[in-house]
């Protein structure tokens, strides 16, 4: 048996700390999991998963690439990095076929910047030498890279111990799936052709805006719009111009909107927005805006330029008045209707 004094000298205490720290660590990983699975919208994701990771790793700087938009064929940097100095006349960005992506996607690893450098090739080296971070770690779905992040240096220590790096391996692993898992999201409620939301995604909003409305007492709006004359349009030019004239209004309709309006392809050429906190006076402006944007948008097309333009209806949710998603739509669309008998090309309010 081991007197008193030996018993000091056993070292208790690290083991102790070691499985003190792994427990933290998992419990860490738990609230971590939670929060990244609590939102499916990508952009909020990002963020959230970039927030994580500097609070997590404790960085002065870091940074994650991802695709800004379904389908996209570059990784860039997401605008909410923190702490390194860009030269704003490089393109903070690589091709999904950059070799630097060719690299990092072969293994699910940390991989140290000088490793990087070695393995990658002139263009892909200009990017990542301005940035200069001290790890690249890949995020994945089932194999499949689906972006990455630049980690920066640490607000005390300089190297990474295996634990802390398997630390970062377990962060990624979720990172990389709550991303999946928004992608395929904002797939199944996408209009592949317009990218603007599907008819059953902007019903569920609407219903979701309809019932924020009324609890908060705040105002919502909605505007409905369609194409002027498309069949026509169609007849003439063929409907293949006629699809790339859809690309380019859906295109106008979001620019001309705020990142929290919610715009839907609602059904062939007609387009609704929905406009949360915003009375009836906003939403008129905002429509205005719309129609005179799409009335200045030229889509080139062979050797012309072709033009269309929309009617518009836009009405405001009455709490009083009205039951559902229907009398809603209902009243937009009214509100259309009188646009298109007044002469098209023109905002009307119900
Ligand atoms: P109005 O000014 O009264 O709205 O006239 P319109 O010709 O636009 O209205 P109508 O509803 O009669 O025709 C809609 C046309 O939109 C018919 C259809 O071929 C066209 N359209 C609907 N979806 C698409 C599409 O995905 N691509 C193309 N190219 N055309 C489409
Ligand atoms: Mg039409
Ligand atoms: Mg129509």
């Amino acid at each position: 048996m081991a007197s008193f004094d030996e018993l000091d000298n056993i070292k208790f205490p690290p083991l102790i700390e070691q499985y003190e720290r792994k427990i933290y660590d998992l419990r860490q990983l738990i609230e971590i999991s939670k929060g990244l699975n609590s939102t499916l919208d990508y952009n909020v994701l990002i963020d959230s998963i970039l927030l994580t990771c500097m609070g997590q790793l404790q960085l002065m700087n870091a940074g994650i690439f991802v695709v800004k938009a379904l389908g996209g064929d570059r990784y860039s940097l997401h605008r909410n990095y923190k702490g390194f100095e860009l030269d704003h006349s490089i393109d903070y960005s690589f091709s999904l076929r950059s070799s630097l992506i060719k690299f990092i996607e072969r293994d699910f690893r940390c991989y140290a910047y000088d490793e990087v450098m070695q393995n990658i090739d002139e263009e892909s080296s200009l990017v990542l030498r301005n940035l200069k971070p001290d790890l690249i770690v890949p995020l994945q779905s089932k194999g499949e890279i689906n972006g990455f992040l630049v980690l920066g240096d640490r607000i005390n220590k300089t190297d990474w111990t295996e634990t802390e790096q398997e630390y970062i391996l377990n962060i990624a692993s979720l990172a990389g799936i709550a991303i999946n898992n928004a992608i395929l999201y904002e797939m199944a409620t996408t209009d592949m052709m317009t990218k603007l939301k599907i008819h059953h995604y902007f019903q569920a909003v609407l219903r979701d805006e309809i019932n924020k409305s009324k609890k908060y007492s705040r105002p919502l709006s909605l505007i409905m719009a369609d194409i002027d004359h498309f069949k026509k349009f169609n007849d003439v030019y063929g409907h293949i111009a006629g699809d790339e004239v859809l690309r380019k209004v859906a295109i106008t309709i979001k620019e001309s909107v705020r990142l929290i309006d919610v715009a839907a392809r609602y059904g062939g050429e007609e387009f609704a927005v929905i406009l949360p906190k915003t009375d009836i006076n906003e939403a008129i402006i905002v429509a205005e805006r719309l129609r005179t944007n799409i009335e200045n948008t030229t889509v080139p097309w062979n050797d012309k330029s072709l033009k269309v333009t929309i009617s518009v209806g836009v009405t405001q949710f009455d709490s009083e008045t009205d039951l559902d998603n229907e009398a809603l739509i209902a009243r937009a669309d009214r509100a259309l209707y009188v646009s298109k008998s007044e002469g098209r090309n023109r905002v009307s309010y119900l």
